[in-house]
């Protein structure tokens, strides 16, 4: 593996352990001739169906995309990039053992709701109101049952630090 930061040939493992809910390898790597470390991230490589589109289009299935949509309704939320990752293996495990060659983006959009809920209700209701654009009343009033059926676990988490402080 070559070095990102000198382009040396030889790295050697400094540390190796499971991630992402046990399907991916997590290694640490140190350059023998600048002594960087860096980090790689080792998973197998799976046919993954395609991906229907509102408008009918297909396209692959792409993990960026599905992370850039995570990681910005997690934007400045108080949630651990560990529980991010296990949050996308799972949507990813979802999506391969549905056993279909094409798979709706709207299920995608409904399994990542699924996970954001359970993670943050700010992320979650961020991402609910561009996913189904809260057309009308009736679809966010949904998004907000969702929660309320979810307080008694929820209200046990420490308080963000985003929330008003009192003096
Ligand atoms: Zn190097």
């Amino acid at each position: 593996m070559r070095c990102p930061f000198c382009q040396a040939q030889e790295t050697r493992v400094i540390d190796s352990r499971l991630a992402g809910e046990g399907d991916q390898v997590r290694r640490r790597r140190e350059c023998l001739q600048c002594v960087e470390r860096f980090t790689t991230y080792e998973s197998a490589e799976l046919v993954m169906p395609q991906v229907v589109k509102r408008d009918g289009s297909r396209e692959v299935l792409d993990h960026r995309k599905l992370r850039t949509g995570l990681l910005r309704a997690l934007e400045k939320r108080p949630v651990a990039t560990e529980a991010i990752e296990a949050a996308i293996s799972r949507i990813l495990k979802r999506i391969r053992h549905s056993g279909e060659r094409e798979i709706p983006a709207r299920q995608i959009g409904e399994w990542v709701m699924d996970e954001l809920r359970e993670l943050d209700q700010v992320a979650y209701v961020r991402f609910a109101s561009v996913y189904r654009s809260f057309q009308d009343v009736s679809a966010f009033r949904e998004v907000i049952d969702g929660l309320e059926q979810l307080q008694p676990r929820e209200s046990r988490l420490p308080p963000s630090d985003d929330e008003p402080k009192d003096q």
